[in-house]
């Protein structure tokens, strides 16, 4: 497995604090604790981290707030630690740019199944690892200019996949991790119907592959990546460029315009 990088928990519970550093140490990551929101950011800014695990419940600040700031700082992968199994708290957990939740009491074993799915998630300049592709992409070659075959258009949209940037009519947007991903997955289907448990794949990876249940609570999880994709593409609602909603099945794209 490659190094996963650093990462910073943010948790004022001593006990939940350990038992998290605990996991991530042991998945390979250098950690970084904080024990109250700002000392957090501060981590976030020092550190430049891959993931961070961020409690809802901080005696200086809210996690959501927390969140927003760091969202400021980094792209990094988000995992909230929300306090118990209410939809309101994962909702806005999701909707403030959280990649994914864990709610609490929470077992290690579980918080370690999230990890190993964000390491095996396709990352800035590795190729994808989808198996729907038709031909396996060849090794991106060190500081190559980018190949066009990494980049997908559509509709004055463009993305590319070795960089993860996307622009819209040449401005760039800033996506989170798991909206980056649905937004190529959506592309790269060229106007397939994905299903909502298709995407929850694509942002859970392999541990929701096969087998794995896929709850209400993680189908809307993926409306609200989308509705927070929409909202940063600037989507009309009444006349979408890119995303369009197949009502009680999923997502696809819009078909091309002349424009
Ligand atoms: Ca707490």
């Amino acid at each position: 497995m490659r190094d996963p990088g650093v990462a910073v928990v943010v948790e004022d519970d001593l006990d939940v604090r350990n038992l998290v550093s605990t996991v991530l140490t042991q998945s390979g990551f250098v950690v970084h604790a904080a024990g109250d929101g700002r000392a957090g950011v501060e981590a976030v800014k020092e550190h430049n981290p891959t993931l961070v695990t961020l409690d809802v419940g901080l005696p200086d600040i809210d996690g959501y707030e927390v969140l927003r700031r760091i969202r400021g700082l980094s792209d990094c992968y988000v995992i909230m630690l929300t306090a118990h199994n209410e939809e309101i708290d994962t909702l806005t957990a999701l909707q403030a740019g959280a990649d994914d939740f864990v709610t609490k009491p929470f077992r290690p074993r579980e918080v370690r199944a999230r990890i190993a799915a964000m390491l095996r998630r396709p990352r800035g300049g590795l190729t994808s690892e989808q198996p729907t592709t038709t031909a396996a992409a060849p090794a991106p070659e060190p500081a190559s200019p980018a190949r066009p075959d990494s980049v997908l258009r559509h509709n004055g949209l463009e993305l590319d996949k070795d960089t993860r940037t996307v622009t819209v009519r040449g401005e760039e947007l800033v996506l989170t991790r798991s909206e980056f991903d649905l937004l190529h997955e959506l592309l790269r289907s060229s106007g397939a119907v994905r299903t909502k448990g298709d995407l929850v794949r694509v942002v859970r990876g392999q541990y929701y592959r096969t087998e794995t249940y896929i709850s209400e609570a993680d189908e809307r999880a993926i409306e609200v990546h989308i509705g927070n994709l929409r909202r940063k593409l600037g989507e009309d609602p009444r006349s979408p460029r890119w995303l369009m909603t197949v009502r009680g099945v999923g997502y696809r794209l819009v078909p091309r315009r002349a424009d």
